[in-house]
């Protein structure tokens, strides 16, 4: 398999998302520019159940030997690193706290807040892009 976006070849580090779409490969730096660009789209699988509520319908994703099934908006957040702390706990509660995406760099493994989300991260650089945008209309007139 391949990264969907750059064609980059699927080593440890790739992220598989399946979904009822069918399944997709991403290298992280991929990962990270279609969520950031709010690209990232699943719909729930409805044979997939849902790891922190046990109901049907939910999205795989797969990393090395680490495998979450959360339903899609669960998801997004997994992705960005912006877990709610019931879903950190929850998921520490299941799968222990050595998985990557649950890293202690990640949110506080106290009071499970996210320490990173990649929103906060990602924010300064598109509110500049935006504003150069408008600058550049505003010129024109
Ligand atoms: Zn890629």
């Amino acid at each position: 398999m391949k990264c969907e976006i750059c064609g980059e070849v699927k080593t440890n580090s790739t992220e598989v998302i399946t979904d009822n779409k069918g399944t997709t490969c991403y290298c992280p730096n991929c990962m990270v520019d279609a969520y950031i660009g709010g690209k990232l789209d699943f719909e729930n699988n409805p044979e997939f159940i849902d790891d922190i509520t046990g109901e049907h319908g939910a999205v795989k994703y797969e990393r090395g030997d680490e495998q979450y099934v959360l339903e899609k908006e669960t998801m997004l957040r997994l992705i960005g690193y912006n877990l709610d702390p019931d879903e950190y706990f929850a998921l520490v509660d299941k799968y222990g706290n050595e998985q990557f995406m649950l890293h202690d760099d990640f949110y506080d493994e106290f009071d499970g807040g996210a320490i990173q989300p990649l929103d906060d991260q990602y924010d300064d650089d598109y509110d500049d892009y935006d504003d150069d945008e408008y600058d550049d209309e505003q010129e024109e007139d």
